[in-house]
């Protein structure tokens, strides 16, 4: 990616972005929004970090491998690490047999009326959702600067191709409002240069992860898309 410079202010960053707790003379760790585990590697340079609470580091890694490897799943049609796509869910699933077993128990398969066999998985919501709520976090203070500390007021992921057209349209819709985003923050320089944006959306690795970051009806809204595949939605506001 384009390293944007953040020429707002010089605000340190005191605090851990995902507990509000200081992290000034605490054990803290650099952490990537997105998340390295849901890209492909070699990772794009200079992907967007900040600085994180150890607790909360380590307090994610286990949701966002889960996450990797079901995505990884749902997109092989299998748990099987050898006929997977993706080479990050192939290397976690062909190492945690645990993982595997309780993805696999989340498989549903059923015939259809013309009789071809049809797979459907259930994710578990609340890996999930920790995941895309720390990610959208991350965007949010990475482009705009502002710590989201509050818990969002509306969090959804869902498949893509579960939208209808009209749905999927407002979905791929995350332009900037007429009221621009603080000058010298990463979102408004992005605006202005164009660096890695799709449209509105700013494109971490082609066909794996995207994401747009823009207020909607006084709130913040984030959007991100996992392999073009997954969908998910994260709002601040009323
Ligand atoms: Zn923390």
């Amino acid at each position: 990616m384009e390293y944007v410079e953040e020429t707002a202010d010089e605000r340190m960053q005191a605090w851990c972005i995902h507990c509000g707790k200081g992290i000034a003379g605490t054990k803290a760790n650099e952490d990537h929004a997105p998340s390295r585990v849901l890209l492909d590697k070699p990772h794009p340079p200079r992907l967007p970090a900040m600085t994180v609470c150890q607790p909360c580091n380590t307090s994610f890694s286990v949701d966002e491998e889960y996450l990797a490897a079901f995505l990884g799943a749902v997109l092989a049609g299998t748990t099987d690490p050898s006929k997977q796509r993706v080479e990050r869910a192939a290397r976690i699933l062909g190492s945690n047999a645990a993982l595997v077993r309780r993805i696999e128990q989340a498989k549903r398969t059923y015939q259809t009326q013309g009789g071809d066999e049809r797979i459907v998985w259930t994710p578990e919501e609340a890996r999930v959702r920790n995941v895309v709520v720390k990610n959208a976090k991350g965007h949010v203070f990475y482009e705009l600067s502002e710590p989201m500390l509050e818990a969002p007021s509306h969090v959804s992921f869902r498949p893509l191709e579960s939208l209808t057209t009209s749905e999927r349209e407002a979905f791929e819709e995350v332009s900037w409002p007429n009221t621009w985003p603080e000058v010298g923050s990463r979102m408004m320089t992005r605006l202005l240069r164009g660096d890695d944006l799709a449209g509105s959306w700013i494109v971490v690795q082609e066909g794996v992860y995207r994401y747009g970051v823009t207020q909607r009806d006084g709130g913040m809204l984030v959007r991100i898309v996992m392999r073009e595949y997954l969908g998910a939605e994260v709002f601040w506001g009323e």
